[in-house]
């Protein structure tokens, strides 16, 4: 007994010191493919370090005392989830109007760090962060590092919006306070000013460019739905933006400031609200995609109702955009518009994402393309098509299980009971 111990020992200091770490293998129940939508019964998913190195038919027994058998039997193994449209350092509450006078950027952090760890948990390992304080960079570099749990980050750091513009952070703020933010801070009124923010932006280490194309819900301003960028600005944006290969998204509410987001060059148009059928046609002509976070306009639709949750201004706003975004969703979808999954966490508690399936699938999208949009395309939008959005040999183990068939429950992914992040395990029961 004692020589079994001290073997043990010897073997965990060797593996340590030689950086071999045990292998994985997943015994699966049903594994989902979710190019061809097909299941694959009984089979064993192998991984070594951070990688998926082979699927086999049956269970597999493993190979060294070391390696690992996880018993997935009773469940549905699919690639970890994309979420497109997240704000991780921040959820939404009565207070978030007055918190940014009063937080400091570590308040900000240690927040950021729970919210990335609840979005993991809830079965995403992949989010696209669309704007904050710079603080989303940071925790991004953390979570790379193992230093915090969370998902893989593809950040926009600050967003960049005109003055008085939905990203502007001086809005709502005293006059004295307001001050003239300019492209360091995100806030551009010229092209000049806006490759300026697009390399500003890149030297702060963002991934992705994120502008405010029109009025928002929240912020403290009369119009959800005004444009607010010239084409020209738009245009001096995404082209310097393409020099970074960095990919951008606008959000947008009303039709016409989404209209000079797609022309000026704009990949992926977030809430897309007022969306005419003529936008539609733009979107398909230019092959952008829409992002729906039709959650977040639910949650909101509901809290404007909550006395006091929103500042009054904000109250209207959210009563009319909040339902408007599923029946929008419903008809691009089925004009043919390309969708790509996201769902503005952080307007709603960070970890309900998976809500959005079901809001999808409601609308008319089939659940296998909703599972499509939240794996394939968004892997393919952020340039990683090879390494995640798939179970497959040389992909980047992010693996997830849920207890139904999520094709014939699709509900079932509000609730994800295994969560494997580039090869560690983070949930499992
Ligand atoms: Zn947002």
């Amino acid at each position: 007994m004692k020589i079994t111990k001290l073997a043990f020992v010897l073997i965990l200091a060797f593996n340590t010191l030689t950086g071999y770490s045990q292998d994985y293998y997943l015994h699966c129940g049903s594994i989902l493919d979710v190019q061809t939508g097909k299941q694959m019964k009984s089979s064993t998913i192998i991984i070594s370090k951070n990688k998926v190195v082979k699927i086999a038919e049956g269970y597999t027994v493993k190979q060294n005392t070391n390696d690992v058998e996880v018993d997935l039997k009773n469940k549905f193994v699919l690639p970890g989830l994309i979420d497109m449209h997240v704000h991780i350092e921040s959820e939404q509450n009565p207070k978030s109007y007055a918190s940014k006078f009063t937080n400091n950027e570590a308040d900000i952090a240690f927040e950021a760090a729970r919210f990335a760890e609840i979005t993991l948990m809830a079965g995403f390992t992949t989010v696209r962060d669309l704007g904050g304080t710079g603080v989303n960079i940071s925790l991004r570099n953390a979570i790379n590092k193992g230093i915090a749990k969370g998902p893989r980050i593809y950040t926009a750091g600050r967003a960049i919006a005109s003055t008085g513009g939905h990203a502007d952070p001086t809005n709502g703020s005293n006059h004295q306070l307001m001050g003239d933010p300019g492209p360091h801070e995100g806030v551009v009124n010229s092209p000049e000013d806006g490759v300026k923010a697009v390399r500003e932006r890149y030297k702060e280490g963002a991934d992705v460019i994120k502008i405010t194309a029109t009025g928002g819900v929240l912020s403290v301003a009369k119009s959800g739905k005004n444009p607010q960028f010239s084409i020209e600005e738009i245009k001096a944006i995404t082209t310097t933006a393409k020099d970074y290969n960095m990919l951008t998204a606008a959000h947008a509410h009303g039709d016409e400031g989404m209209q000079r987001a797609i022309l000026g060059g704009i990949k992926t148009i977030e809430h897309g609200t007022f969306m005419s059928e003529e936008t539609m046609e733009l979107m398909k002509k230019y092959d952008a995609y829409l992002v729906p976070t039709i959650t977040a306009g639910k949650e909101v639709a509901l809290k404007a109702e909550v006395e006091g949750f929103y500042p009054e201004i904000v109250v209207p706003k959210a009563r009319e955009v909040g339902p408007q975004l599923q029946s929008t969703f419903a008809k691009a979808y089925k004009k043919g518009v390309k969708i790509a999954f996201g769902t503005d966490a952080g307007v709603y508690d960070h970890g309900k994402n998976g809500k959005e399936f079901g809001y999808m699938v409601e609308a008319g999208m089939p659940a296998l393309a909703a599972i499509q949009s939240a794996t394939i395309t968004n892997a393919m939008l952020l340039g990683v098509a090879d390494e995640i959005g798939q179970i497959k040999p040389n992909f980047f183990a992010d693996i997830i299980a849920v207890d139904e068939n999520p094709l014939l429950k699709v509900k079932t992914l509000e609730n994800v009971t295994f969560v494997m992040k580039n090869g560690v395990i983070y949930k499992s029961h």
